[in-house]
């Protein structure tokens, strides 16, 4: 069975009770993660990374030796207890956080530490936790003297990051092998640049003795993956084993799910709920299309700057207080259109909303990075409009399309973006969930047993 963990759910919030009218929190506000705002599932588990997590709390010992987590003053005593998923049962997979080292020259101090790797992931009671890899790029981006440039890795220093990935993975699996009381499934990572460089790599780690593996580096393209899949179904046959597999980064286009059961997947993450969200003019994925199809508007979103927006503020640099405050003005006004149409509905207030949205961006079109076009602009207000009149948050029942409406294709603050993730995350998933049960129907799959992970959810879940 093939399972879909989501990198970023546990990372951004929501305040429950924001108004999206006034676009301010109430004076008691209560910031919750997406999947407790939602009553349906987003995905099947959540991926928790070393360096993302130590983003969002302190990783401390406690009196006693063992690993805590520590924010604003509140002592957590595991992972379920900090992402507040105790009752529920999501299995937390963590990984060292490959992406966010893949341009340094050297790995955190902490990931070269393998007992202390294993402590944190067994002290803080993750469910499945991985070996460190280095992911192997062409390119890696480097700063110097404040300037960004490209710097090309060259063969020895590819070679050394998959040496060291599979040198930390044999450590790692043979260190956890000697723990009693292990409470998490150890999964051992590969990483190359080429078919024959990730095959090496597969032999060597298949000897090492994973119950589960990880194949990192794919997320830039899908064709590479589906031709190594093959190639690595075969080694894994040939070693007699039958380890479940991870894709890093790689969630599976529809036709995608089938090859993914055929050549023995089980699970994969991907962050393109979120990246999605973040894009403009499309981050509202279109409920009725479920999926991205070449050359259609199946995404929309809107925006229109609040008077504190990083935007705005760019603008206000190179404006006379008088052309800012006049800019301003348009903005605000634009959106108290956009609410009195949400609220109301009547056309009236629709054809306010496009003529002052219009205007807005006309103006606002010599402070942008990149100036929409006469014609960009036209396909702008025609997508915005027929967004508006045909009002696709009324055929989606995920919990922020029925809490927000009309504001859920609107992009102006975080809280309205992280409900636009969310939302994306469930749209995903629910194509994802009935693709898997066509695929299951037509393609012959071995199964593989998530029996010993969610015995261990279950056991985490019941104690508490
Ligand atoms: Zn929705």
């Amino acid at each position: 069975m093939l399972r879909s963990f989501s990198p970023l759910l546990w990372f951004h919030k929501v305040d429950k009770f924001f108004d999206f009218n006034l676009d301010q929190s109430p004076p008691t506000k209560e910031e919750v993660y997406g999947y407790e705002f939602y009553n349906k599932k987003v995905a099947d588990g959540l991926l928790v990374s070393a360096t993302m997590l130590r983003n969002r709390a302190k990783v401390e010992k406690s009196l006693n030796g063992t690993y805590r987590l520590v924010k604003k003053g509140v002592i957590y005593k595991d992972i379920r207890d900090f992402l507040s998923i105790t009752s529920i049962p999501y299995s937390v997979f963590a990984d060292p956080g490959t992406f966010t080292y893949a341009n340094e020259f050297k790995l955190p101090d902490y990931l070269y530490d393998t007992d202390g790797l294993i402590d944190y992931y067994n002290d803080l009671n993750f469910d499945l936790a991985g070996s460190v890899d280095w992911p192997i790029l062409d390119k890696i981006l480097i700063t110097r003297r404040g300037k960004r440039s490209s710097f090309d890795l060259n063969l020895k220093t590819k070679e050394m990051r998959r040496k060291l990935t599979l040198e930390l993975a044999s450590d790692f699996i043979k260190k956890c092998n000697k723990r009693k009381n292990l409470r998490f499934v150890p999964f051992g990572t590969i990483q190359g640049w080429s078919f024959d460089t990730y095959i090496e790599s597969l032999k060597e780690l298949l000897k090492m003795g994973y119950d589960y593996i990880a194949i990192g580096g794919l997320a830039t393209s899908e064709r590479f993956a589906l031709d190594l899949l093959p190639l690595v179904w075969d080694e894994i046959q040939k070693s007699g084993t039958r380890p479940g597999m991870h894709l890093y980064a790689r969630f599976p286009s529809p036709l995608a799910v089938r090859e993914f059961l055929r050549y023995g997947v089980t699970s994969f993450d991907n962050t393109s709920p979120f990246i999605t969200a973040s894009r403009s003019p499309c981050s509202y994925i279109d409920p009725s299309i479920y999926f991205k199809m070449n050359n259609s508007w199946d995404c929309y979103n809107l925006k229109i700057p609040g008077i504190r927006s990083p935007f705005l503020r760019r603008a206000k640099k190179v404006l006379s207080e008088q052309d800012f405050l006049a800019l301003g003005r348009l903005c605000s006004n634009t959106f108290g259109a956009f609410v009195n149409y949400s609220e109301s509905g009547e056309i009236f207030y629709l054809k306010r909303l496009i003529n002052l949205y219009y205007e807005m961006n006309c103006s606002l079109n010599d402070y942008r990075t990149r100036p929409l076009s006469g014609k960009k602009l036209g396909r702008l207000m025609d997508v915005t409009r027929s967004t508006l009149l045909k009002k696709p948050w009324l055929s989606c029942d995920c919990s922020s399309c029925m809490d927000l409406k009309a504001n859920i294709v609107l992009t102006r603050n975080n809280y309205r973006i992280v409900h636009t993730f969310f939302h994306n995350s469930y749209i995903q998933y629910s194509r994802f969930v009935a693709e898997l049960d066509r695929a299951m129907v037509e393609v012959p799959f071995e199964k593989y047993s998530w029996a010993e992970v969610d015995s261990l959810v279950k056991t985490k879940t019941e104690k508490i």
